[in-house]
């Protein structure tokens, strides 16, 4: 039974999460008639943007030309929290971390140098006496930027998702893409209750873009991540005020974590986890014991004043790569896999890409870092893998998972 208008869109987009309420809210906010389909409710706890905070920073150890994004990034954040009247971005400064020569420290400093961006440098021992929770090796060195900080991300999506409504646009949610066809006009998209039809697809599907676009098959590949909240045992060390967002880089591995906000504990994880990669649908939802032996042997050498009891644990699955770009054979469908564990800053500026690349074709954007292009190419190329305990800048034409980690 349909309860909508018309089936024919200017844009349909596939996927309601991070990347899909934000590109609904930007074309719809451009006059354009929008269908945002989601699979599941919105939000919900199935895709990659749940977790109530993600972390935003100016300073990025990645690569210095995320900058420029994550400027626009930060505006259009403000932007949506002041169209929502509610508070989506919490400052807190962030502390890039490790041992002086690495990439994450290294490379967080060139950025700032870069980009002019206000910045201290401390060492271990100074960054435990500025803030009490972080108990570092002493010779490690700390970028600390003042503008980092979280995000919430549930809040963010529902906060796009009204706007876009706001604006006109139609989200459908618990309906699930089945497939799409190229046709004369455009494209035609089948659901499990509908079929429909635009001039242009926007496919931001997550972790499932790869069973979408024919193309992002083989690229964009999930990976099972997982969280776990700590009770600390001095609370007053973890809040907001005191205590930075953090990435550091330490002998276990590359870490991420957050000041006690919303649950009652201390929030943090490691990158790429125990590197499980498989289908979206298959891998392991389930925190194990392995996970919270690994994650709280961190947080005791690290975070020791953190290490009550665990307060929450979970999986986040999944992970996958950068990708934004147009379709090769069909230009009138685009795709953003934004991820790598670090795309939901991102969102706020990869929704007006989004809109851009569903609108005129072009952005005004530089994302040459993300085109589909460098992938194939480097599928073509031997990997050039980042020298250690030299370079950090994360190569264009190197595929992520091809960089060789330095620890
Ligand atoms: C554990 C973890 C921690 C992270 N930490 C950070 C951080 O601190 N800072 C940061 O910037 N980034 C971080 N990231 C990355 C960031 O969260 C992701 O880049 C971002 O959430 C991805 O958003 P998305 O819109 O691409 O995916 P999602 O939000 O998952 O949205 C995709 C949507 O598409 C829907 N969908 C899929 N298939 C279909 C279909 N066939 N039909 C209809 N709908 C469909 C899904 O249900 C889903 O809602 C983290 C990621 C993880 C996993």
């Amino acid at each position: 039974m349909r309860q909508y208008g018309s089936n024919r869109y200017d844009v349909i987009v596939v996927g309601v999460g991070g990347m899909g309420s934000a590109t609904c809210y930007y074309l719809a906010q451009r006059g354009k008639r929008v269908l945002g389909i989601e699979r599941h409710g919105i939000p919900h706890t199935k895709g990659s943007s749940h977790g109530y905070t993600r972390i935003i920073r100016l300073a990025y150890y990645e690569d210095p030309s995320y900058v420029l994004l994550l400027r626009r990034a930060y505006e259009l954040w403000r932007d949506i929290e002041a169209r929502a009247g509610e508070q989506l971005l919490h400052i807190t400064g962030s502390i890039d971390a490790g041992p002086e020569h690495e990439w994450v420290f290294q490379g967080s400093w060139e950025s700032c140098r870069v980009h002019d961006l206000p910045h201290e440098v401390l060492t271990g021992a100074e960054l435990r006496r500025r803030y009490p929770g972080y108990h570092l090796p002493p010779d490690h060195l700390a970028l600390l930027q003042p503008d980092g900080g979280f995000l919430r991300p549930e809040r963010c999506i529902i906060s796009y998702v009204q706007a876009a409504q706001a604006e006109g646009a139609e989200i459908h949610a618990c309906e699930q893409v089945l497939e799409w066809e190229p046709t004369a006009g455009g494209v035609r998209v089948r659901t499990d209750r509908d079929v429909y039809e635009a001039e242009r697809l926007v496919v931001s599907a997550g972790a499932w873009n790869g069973e979408l676009v024919d193309c992002l098959r083989d690229l964009s590949v999930p990976e099972r991540q997982v969280l776990a909240w700590l009770q600390p045992t001095h609370l007053e060390h973890f809040l907001p005020e005191v205590f930075p967002v953090f990435n550091l880089l330490v002998d276990e591995g590359r870490f991420y974590g957050f000041p006690v906000f919303d649950v009652p504990g201390f929030k943090f994880g490691k990158y790429h986890h125990f590197e499980e990669m498989g289908g979206a649908n298959d891998l392991d939802r389930e925190a194990r014991d392995d996970d919270e032996a690994m994650l709280r042997q961190f947080a005791e050498r690290y975070f020791p004043e953190s290490c009550g009891p665990t307060m929450n644990l979970f999986t986040n699955t999944p992970d996958h790569h950068f990708l934004i770009d147009t379709h090769p054979t069909y230009p009138q469908v685009s795709f953003a896999s934004p991820c790598s564990g670090h795309g939901f800053k991102f969102a706020s500026v990869i929704g007006e890409v989004m809109a851009d690349l569903a609108t005129t074709g072009i952005t005004r954007h530089d994302v040459s870092l993300f085109r589909l292009e460098r992938l194939v190419g480097a599928q073509r190329t031997p990997a050039i893998n980042r020298p250690r305990g030299q370079g950090w800048r994360l190569n264009a034409f190197v595929r992520p998972e091809e960089i060789v980690p330095p620890w």
